[in-house]
């Protein structure tokens, strides 16, 4: 205990001052407070020990109130300390030595010191002289276990059609509603549909209006990555307590906690605590709660208390209404008829409508040429090829039973009534323009029928569509719903 005195002296500025000079705690206080300190691990158990007890350090000892003085290097270990532990360690102060009549915890922050650095205190020597090391404040905690925001996902540039209508009209209720209005809010939907968006506008509009709000945005898998190190690191009851003091908690790609079931057990357990104490909890996933596999049936019947709101796939108007967005957040010359063809081809995902559009606008730069329709076709080939060929004759099959609510048999039966023989027809022609099947390929999914029959069926349907708008509505609806 070097420089007692100055320090004593130092923190009589800051805190309260207490009756009578502090004094070096005499060998045998000391004696007692090693004792103390040993014991904690005993009495509290090890975990918690570890979490909140190692860092507590002897700073001084007042005569004449009787007060031991310790330190917490944080002001939010010190009151969890105080909260949760104090009276207890009082009690073993003063069964050891009759002299310590009063504990008081005071904050002695350490040179900053985050929850991520590696500088573990054994704690085994745990005693007066331990430097005390720690987590550093909750909110720089929250900070550093939030996942970085990505600026350009607000809700001004967020789109809205109809296929997300719903999950951006609940994504705004919960940022404007004076009280929580859902909780859980369970967003759902495809890959690159605007989850990761939706969320982080979220994330930012409350920031915004509301800046003294703790938000945690996480990934699930730092989620997982953050709980078992805390786990590895005995540092679980920090961790734990860190998750709960959150005002907003946000945890997107909920579907990786999946199947790891100690992190869901405290996932469940954090979701309960935050839901007790009011605060607001967004989280997305892939699919619906109902359909996530590998979690607990409790913690999925629980994620779906509260408003699911999914997010479809997107239609081609949609499409168009993003690029031509992004055309006028990139400042860049691209013909609306080049941004049709983008919408009408790739359909999977809105990242890779981006992506197509970037890389266009990419080579115009580099090759010096205005965009076309002709270039973008060529510049896109491999994406385009790709994308064509990811419809299969399953999924053909399967969306024209659907539409004609046929049962997919249907499809291979050889029942020739007009009903059924129709549609199959459809889901024929369907496949030769949709998928890169041969005819043969084509006809051996059908049921094993002949290619003939395939090539009879495509001539057929292109001849309908010419005179029948009934059927070139049907197959105009089909093909949409493949294709996006
Ligand atoms: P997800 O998380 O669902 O996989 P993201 O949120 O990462 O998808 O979205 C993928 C990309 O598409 C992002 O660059 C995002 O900005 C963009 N995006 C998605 N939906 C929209 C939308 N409605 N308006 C504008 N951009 C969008
Ligand atoms: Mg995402």
């Amino acid at each position: 205990m070097k420089d007692l005195a100055a320090k004593g002296a130092m923190k009589k500025s800051m805190e309260t001052v207490l009756p009578g000079d502090p004094l070096e705690p005499t060998a045998e206080i000391k004696t007692s407070w090693e004792k103390v300190y040993q014991n904690m691990k005993i009495e509290f158990g090890e975990a918690v020990f570890r979490s909140w007890l190692k860092h507590l350090t002897l700073q001084a000892y007042y005569p004449q109130s009787g007060t031991l003085e310790v330190s917490a290097p944080t002001r939010f270990m010190r009151e969890w300390v105080e909260k949760h532990y104090a009276e207890q360690v009082l009690k073993m102060c003063t069964g050891l030595n009759e002299d310590i009549k009063e504990l008081k915890i005071v904050v002695v922050p350490t040179n900053v010191v985050k929850f991520d650095t590696d500088a573990g205190v054994d704690g085994s020597n745990g005693s007066v002289a331990a430097k005390p090391k720690a987590a550093a404040d909750i909110q720089a905690v929250i900070e550093e276990l939030s996942s970085p925001l990505d600026k350009r996902f607000t809700f001004e540039s967020f789109v809205v059609g109809k296929p997300n209508a719903l999950a951006h009209a609940a994504a705004r209720r919960v940022v404007e509603s004076p009280s929580i209005p859902f909780n859980p809010l369970f967003l759902y939907g495809g890959v690159g549909l605007g989850k990761t968006h939706l969320m982080q506008a979220i994330a930012s509009a409350i920031s915004e209006r509301e800046p003294e709000k703790k938000i945690l945005y996480l990934s699930a898998e730092k989620f997982m990555y953050h709980f078992v190190r805390s786990l590895r690191r005995d540092e679980m009851m920090a961790f734990k307590e860190q998750l709960r003091s959150v005002d907003v908690m946000m945890i997107d790609d909920i579907q990786f906690i999946g199947g790891k079931e100690t992190t869901q057990e405290e996932f469940f357990h954090t979701f309960n605590a935050l839901v007790d104490q009011n605060k607001q909890i967004i989280i997305s996933a892939d699919k619906s709660p109902s359909d996530l596999t590998g979690l607990e049936e409790r913690l999925r019947s629980r994620l779906s208390w509260g408003l699911v709101a999914d997010i479809h796939p997107t239609t081609y108007d949609l499409r168009l209404g993003i690029l031509q967005s992004k055309r006028e957040q990139l400042e860049i010359d691209v013909p609306e008829s080049v941004l049709e063809f983008l919408a009408l081809k790739i359909t999977s995902s809105i990242r890779e409508l981006e992506g197509a559009l970037n890389r266009i606008a990419a080579h115009a730069e580099v090759s010096g040429q205005p965009v076309m329709l002709e270039t973008t076709q060529e510049v896109l080939q491999d994406l385009l090829r790709a994308h064509d060929r990811r419809i299969t004759i399953d999924e053909i099959q399967r969306k024209v039973a659907e539409h004609y609510n046929l049962r997919i048999q249907d499809m291979h039966s050889v029942r020739r009534s007009r009903n059924v023989a129709r549609p199959r027809q459809i889901a024929m022609y369907l496949s030769k323009q949709l998928t890169p099947r041969s005819l043969p390929e084509i006809g051996r999914k059908f049921g094993g029928r002949d290619h003939t029959t395939v090539m009879h069926a495509v001539r057929k349907i292109e001849e309908l569509m010419g005179d029948d708008a009934q059927i070139a509505q049907d197959v105009d609806i089909i093909r949409r719903a493949l294709t996006g």
